[in-house]
Parts: structure tokens; C-alpha cells; sequence
């Protein structure tokens, strides 16, 4: 059996183990567009700082494709033959292929700004990004970051500790506006702010000048660096021009095959189900896409395993800030809740349901709000009130124990 995987990152890490605990022998081939083998994204604000060195990126141990037998093509591949079922690279190599997989990740978006395009202006995705801003940023200065999202607040850190001076130019009303409430954004907002950040909200960059950056209320800011983050797409050209499903990502049904049967989708590229919304979604979150990656490599080996579906979950630190957000990030409902300082706790209830939960500064309760979203419990508001005056795990509702009980019982807690 001929494996292919266009992509080498986390969803590819984990197609390659999804295929190799069933099929030990079959021939196994990725595609790096990046040329860097598996790395951690997250990782890479710390790369920036010198916090973390390259090796210290890696997602998996450098030798791991070489342990898994997995040979190894740099380049990028450039089109996908579904009739002859090859794989074209940009140089015209072409590689044949028994089954597929598209683990190609997103990109980030850029916007239609005049101006943009400068050699001053970076993006902040790839190791090659933080290399390019690390020799930029010699000279310190003032770096302006477009949107104040993760990626945008991750960077907004790393150019902080480098000891640049820092505005950050958000369009929507509150920051992380993607994970946040209005309430708890300003609980973040506030901390960035002490720390001396600057964050403009509600205001958007309409042009971009000669190290300068013109707002839309008619200010400008002075720059020697800005950083665009407002958002990523998923690289799905390849699947789209092949003919396959797509959407705002790769279609793929409950097995994560595409709409070609010779070809499976997994990570940021697809659409996958969200458990508490029942959509499907664009869930660029790195667990999921090793997860995705795993099951479509159980079943491009012959598996059919269920691919469940996930749930918005993200957790950021930030300036020691520990923000920890799951859930529907659209949902509405009644709120409840709890803050003491920067410590703070919003729980969205859909009748007895929590659909999502804001923490911040509160690590160790991420675990059991997850699990009770994930599977659904139904806890009534009345039962939160006392896990609401001290959100410690000795005060989670009775309902979460009896629950935990049961899941003993029914073997669901068990690994493997
Ligand atoms: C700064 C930053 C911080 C983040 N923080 C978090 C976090 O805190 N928590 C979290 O859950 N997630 C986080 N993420 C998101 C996380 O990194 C992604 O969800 C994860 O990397 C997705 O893995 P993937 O394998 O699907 O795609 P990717 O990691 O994007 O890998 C896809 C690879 O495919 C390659 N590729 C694309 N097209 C081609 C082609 N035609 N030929 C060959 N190769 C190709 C790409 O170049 C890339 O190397 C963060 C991302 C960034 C950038």
C-alpha cells in the first residue's frame, strides 16, 4: 500500500501513527512544503524570544519520521491527479499515491489594505516568520499588531518581552473577540495595559505608509515593525482543483474521507463537527488536528473509526496570565458569574446545559468544565451557585461526581 501525506505538521504526525499501529509495513511518503519536519506553531513566540531554541519546536523527536519509516520529499505539491490518483510537485516530480492524505494546515490572511505588502510588514505563522521579525526587531521600537487574536496576542507578547513598544489595533469591540465576552476582555485588556500594551479597540488600519500606519478615525502610528493577525484560511486550493467538496474547509464525512474516496482531509484544512453546536466547523486548534490526523491514518489503513468531533477549546498564557476558554464561542444564554481580581469565571448555561466557560487565572477546573460540555451533562443553574462563591474542584456541583462516578462505571474513563 502506497501512502501519501501533503503537509509534515501535527495532523501528518499523527496520520503517520494512526497508519503505522495497523499497517507496519505499507510505504509511507510526506510531502514538507515548510522543509522543518513536525514543529509546534505555539512554540513559535517563545523561538522568537529565545526562550525556546529550533530543536526545542520540534512537535516530535527529529528522528521521528526516519523511526516510522517515512520517507521524506521537500517541496510543494502543486496539483492532484484523481483519475491517474498522482500527486504533481511544483518542480514536476510526480508521486503516485494508493490513498491520500491532505494535512496542509491554513494560511494567514491578509488583508486588502494599501500598502501592505511592505518588507516591514510580516505575518506571524512559521518558524521562517519568527526568524524574519527576530532580525527586523534588532533595533527595538514601536510594533503595531493588526487584530488581537491568539496568534496576535502571542505575538504582541514575544515583541514585548524583546522590549518593543507595543499597540495592538483591534477592529472588532474587545479583544480575543473570537474567545472572549465583552466582560472578560476587559479583565484581559486591563492586564495588557499594566503591563504597558496598548490596545486599541474598535478601530481598524486602512492604510499602511513608510513606517507608518493610518487609522480609521484619521490618527496615525509611528512603526518599525507591524505584525498582521487577524485571522487564518485553510489551504484547500489543492482539494478544490481536484474537483473535491469544499466549503470554508475541506468536506469530509464522519471517517474524515473527502468526497474522493482514495483521499482522507485532517486539521486546520477541514470542516469537522462541533459536539455542542451539531455544525461543522473550521476548528484550527492543534489537539484536534492530531486527533483528525490519527483517526483518518487508522482508517486510510483500513480502520472504520468515528471521527467524534470536537469542541472549541484554546488556553493562553499571557504576561502569567492564564486564560482558558471552551465551548461555542457564539452561544448566548444565561451567564453566571464569579470574579475576585484578576480572577475570573463566566459560565454560559443553555438551560441545564453549560455550552461554554471563560477562566482566567484559574487553571486547575479546565478539566471537568471541558468534560461536562463534551459529554453534555445536565447540572440545574441552582447546583453552580456554591462552586460560584469558590471555584475549586472540591465545589464542583454533586451532579459532575455522580457523573464521574458513572463514567468509572462504564469504563468511559479508561485510556486506550
Ligand atoms: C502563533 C500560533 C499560535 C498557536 N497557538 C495555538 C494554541 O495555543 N492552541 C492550539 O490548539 N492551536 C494553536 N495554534 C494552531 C495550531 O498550530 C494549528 O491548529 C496546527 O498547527 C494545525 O496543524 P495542521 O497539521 O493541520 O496544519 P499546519 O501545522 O499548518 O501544517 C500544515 C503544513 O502543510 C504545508 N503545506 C500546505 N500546502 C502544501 C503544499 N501544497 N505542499 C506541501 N506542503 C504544504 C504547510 O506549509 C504546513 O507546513 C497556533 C498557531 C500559531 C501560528
Amino acid at each position: 500500500m502506497k501512502y501519501l501525506i501533503i503537509g509534515s505538521c501535527i495532523a501528518a504526525a499523527g496520520a503517520v501513527e494512526g497508519i503505522r499501529s495497523i499497517d507496519p509495513e505499507g510505504e509511507i511518503t510526506v510531502i514538507d512544503g515548510e522543509q522543518r519536519g513536525c514543529y509546534s506553531r505555539p512554540l513559535i513566540s517563545y523561538y522568537l524570544t529565545g526562550r525556546r531554541t529550533s530543536s526545542q519546536l520540534d512537535y516530535r523527536p527529529a528522528d521521528f519520521f526516519a523511526q516510522q519509516r517515512v520517507r521524506i520529499i521537500p517541496g510543494r505539491a502543486a496539483s492532484i491527479d484523481v483519475i491517474c490518483k498522482q500527486v504533481l510537485l511544483q518542480d514536476g516530480t510526480g508521486l503516485e499515491y494508493d490513498r491520500l492524505l491532505l494535512a496542509t494546515g491554513a494560511s494567514p490572511v491578509i488583508p486588502p489594505i494599501p500598502g501592505i505588502t511592505q518588507s516591514w510588514v510580516n505575518t506571524f505563522y512559521t518558524w521562517q516568520d519568527a526568524e524574519e521579525i527576530s532580525a527586523q526587531t534588532a533595533a527595538k521600537g514601536t510594533a503595531v499588531v493588526l487584530g488581537s487574536g491568539l496568534i496576535g496576542l502571542k505575538a504582541a507578547e514575544a515583541l514585548h518581552h524583546m522590549g518593543m513598544k507595543v499597540v495592538m489595533v483591534e477592529k472588532q469591540s474587545h479583544i480575543l473577540p473570537r474567545l472572549l465576552s465583552p466582560r472578560s476582555a476587559a479583565a484581559v485588556g486591563g492586564h495588557l495595559q499594566r503591563h504597558g500594551l496598548k490596545v486599541v479597540t474598535g478601530h481598524e488600519v486602512v492604510a499602511v505608509g513608510n513606517h507608518e500606519v493610518a487609522v480609521d478615525d484619521g490618527s496615525s502610528i509611528a512603526a518599525d515593525l507591524l505584525i498582521i493577525a487577524v485571522g487564518t484560511r485553510p489551504n484547500q486550493d489543492l482539494a478544490r482543483e481536484a474537483g473535491l467538496q469544499t466549503d470554508r474547509g475541506i468536506i469530509v464525512d464522519c471517517h474524515l474521507r473527502t468526497s474522493d474516496p482514495h483521499i482522507w482531509a485532517a486539521g486546520d484544512v477541514i470542516e469537522s463537527r462541533h459536539i455542542v453546536r451539531g455544525t461543522d466547523e473550521v476548528m484550527a486548534l492543534l489537539p484536534l488536528a492530531h486527533r483528525e490526523g490519527f483517526i483518518a491514518g487508522l482508517n486510510m489503513a483500513g480502520s472504520r473509526t468515528r471521527y467524534p468531533g470536537g469542541i472549541f477549546l484554546n488556553a493562553v498564557h499571557i504576561l502569567g496570565m492564564h486564560i482558558i476558554t471552551a465551548g461555542d464561542p457564539e452561544t448566548t444564554g444565561s451567564i453566571l458569574r464569579w470574579q475576585e481580581g484578576e480572577r475570573c469565571l463566566e459560565l454560559t448555561m443553555q438551560g441545564q446545559n453549560l455550552h461554554r466557560y471563560i477562566a482566567i487565572n484559574i487553571p486547575g477546573i479546565s478539566g471537568p468544565l471541558t468534560a461536562l460540555i463534551e459529554r453534555q451533562v445536565k447540572i440545574p443553574e441552582s447546583e453552580w451557585f456554591k462552586f460560584l462563591r469558590n471555584p475549586a474542584i472540591a465545589n464542583l456541583p454533586a451532579a459532575y461526581w455522580a457523573e464521574v462516578r458513572r463514567w468509572q462505571d462504564d469504563g468511559s474513563l479508561r485510556c486506550g
